[in-house]
């Protein structure tokens, strides 16, 4: 009997997974596998909340693989070890995985290879499963990599999608493969009261639910605070729930006005994520260095606790560090203020504001989340490395009835209209009603000292 194994990364599902489609077609049997990595948490990223979607992740592949037949193996340990480990039970002659752009990935790759050599099993890795447009599959003229957003869509979008694959009808598991008992997402510790459902399920329902009645109003609205009009698919796009070829053509077929401008996210996506690839580095070094005397968590620890607590006394930026702890996601726009905040106006570290968000987000992602504090930190892609956001101006554009501020700082509830995003303009009486701190500095002076940093006449 023919076996062959697939090893589930970023790409959690049933529904358009080329790598399982392949296995099933040239073997008699799979071993659909999925090992619980302990070199991530040996690297620092393993993050409750994370922990808790992956569990329901995982318990929903099982359940969707059982409904055709099979079921899913979880393996603990370091992840070459462990697959050779079951190639070796199952006599497997391929390993099939999706290709993934992270040094880690590709460390995690080669290990892979080394271990199987001589064994006569090999590895087939599938390009353009946890992206639309894989890395490296548009370059500018003699460059390995896009560094500027703009021409990079303009070529991803003449980019053909790939045909979607349905779900499999059959899956056949050899006999005799153990597996540990699945993870439970209420073992896990320390996860934000709101956080979303992982799975499959849960994810495609998000994606119908958003085509149906959420797409129509992106283009206007996805900046507005309160109205939370954005997917909410991140985390299904990072653990893989849901495959970013079939959004992009479900989406267009959706058409309308949104339609495009949600495609666009998609492709930043991919963008973030063949820098990534190319740079890899980028992860934790300056992608263009600005030679900044950061500010560390020893010449401004208050200041960054206050920010990660969401007692700066800047509302709009509390009420976003206050979501992020709460749901363990954050709106974008909300990620942009904050990140903006720490970087440019308290002068801190990026590093230190990423390491933050990738503790708490439900999507943190290498890519998008270190390539997203450097685009803001002005060290990565923006072509206006100094600009700094306004948290006041920003917060009456984009909250502008200040219902954002007030769900998520409850402490100025009472506070009626955009007023909310200035509450140290309220007389000295008034203020007295609040239990809200006094603002952390004032916003001129974090840019005089951004500007002198930056040289800046
Ligand atoms: P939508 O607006 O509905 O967009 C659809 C999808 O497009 C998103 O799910 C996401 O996959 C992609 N997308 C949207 N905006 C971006 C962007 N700027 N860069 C890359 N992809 C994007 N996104 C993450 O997925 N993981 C992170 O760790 C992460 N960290 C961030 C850190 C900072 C400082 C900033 C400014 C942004 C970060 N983002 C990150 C990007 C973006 O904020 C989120 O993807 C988005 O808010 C998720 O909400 P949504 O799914 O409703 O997005």
């Amino acid at each position: 009997m023919r076996v062959h194994v697939v090893l589930f990364t970023a790409d959690l599902r049933v529904h358009d997974h080329p790598p399982l489609r392949a296995a099933l077609g040239a073997a008699d049997a799979v071993v659909p596998l999925f090992v619980r990595d302990t070199g991530i948490a040996a690297a620092g990223f393993v993050a409750p909340n994370r922990e808790a979607f992956l569990a329901d992740c995982l318990r929903d592949l099982d359940t969707n693989l059982r409904g055709r037949g099979g079921r899913l193996v979880v393996r603990s340990g370091a992840v070459a070890e462990e697959v050779a480990k079951v190639v070796a039970e199952s006599g497997a002659s391929a390993v099939h995985l999706s290709g993934d752009v992270s040094g880690y990935a590709h460390r995690r790759e080669d290990r892979l290879r080394a271990a199987l050599e001589g064994t006569g099993c090999e590895v087939v890795v599938h390009d353009g499963v946890v992206t639309r447009v894989a890395p490296g599959a548009v370059t500018p003229a003699g460059k390995d990599h896009f560094a500027v957003f703009t021409p990079y869509h303009r070529k991803w979008a003449e980019q053909h999608t790939r045909e979607v694959a349905g779900a499999p009808c059959k899956v056949t598991v050899p006999d005799g493969v153990g597996s540990e008992p699945l993870p439970e997402r209420a073992a896990v510790r320390g996860v934000s009261p709101a956080l979303a459902e992982g799975g499959e399920r849960a994810g495609r329902a998000r994606l119908a639910a958003w085509l149906r009645s959420g797409i129509g109003r992106y283009g206007d609205q996805h900046d507005d605070m309160a109205g939370d009009a954005t997917s909410r698919l991140s985390p299904d796009l990072h653990f893989g729930t849901v495959s970013p070829a079939e959004a992009v053509h479900r989406a267009r077929a959706a058409s309308g006005p949104g339609a495009e401008a949600f495609v666009r996210q998609l492709a930043w996506r991919d963008f973030h994520r063949q820098v990534l690839a190319a740079r890899p580095a980028a992860a934790h070094d300056d992608y263009r260095t600005k030679n900044d005397r950061w500010r560390s968590e020893r010449s401004a620890g208050e200041e960054i606790e206050a920010w990660r607590e969401g007692r700066t006394g800047y509302p709009v930026v509390d009420a976003g560090m206050r979501q992020l702890r709460h749901e363990g996601w954050m709106h974008n726009r909300a990620r942009l203020l904050t990140a903006s905040f720490l970087a440019k106006t308290l002068y801190v570290d990026w590093r230190i504001g990423a390491r933050h968000f990738l503790h708490l987000l439900v999507d943190g992602d290498i890519a998008n989340n270190q390539m997203n504090w450097q685009w803001m930190a002005g060290t990565g892609t923006d072509s206006r490395p100094n600009r700094v956001l306004n948290p006041v101006t920003q917060g009456k554009r984009y909250d502008p009835s200040g219902a954002y501020v007030r769900r998520w700082v409850p402490e100025l509830a009472g506070i009626a209209g955009s007023g909310v995003h200035e509450p140290w303009r309220l007389s000295a009486k008034e203020r007295a009603a609040y239990d809200y701190p006094e603002p952390l500095l004032e916003l001129s002076e974090g840019l005089a000292r951004f500007r002198r940093a930056r040289d800046l006449r």
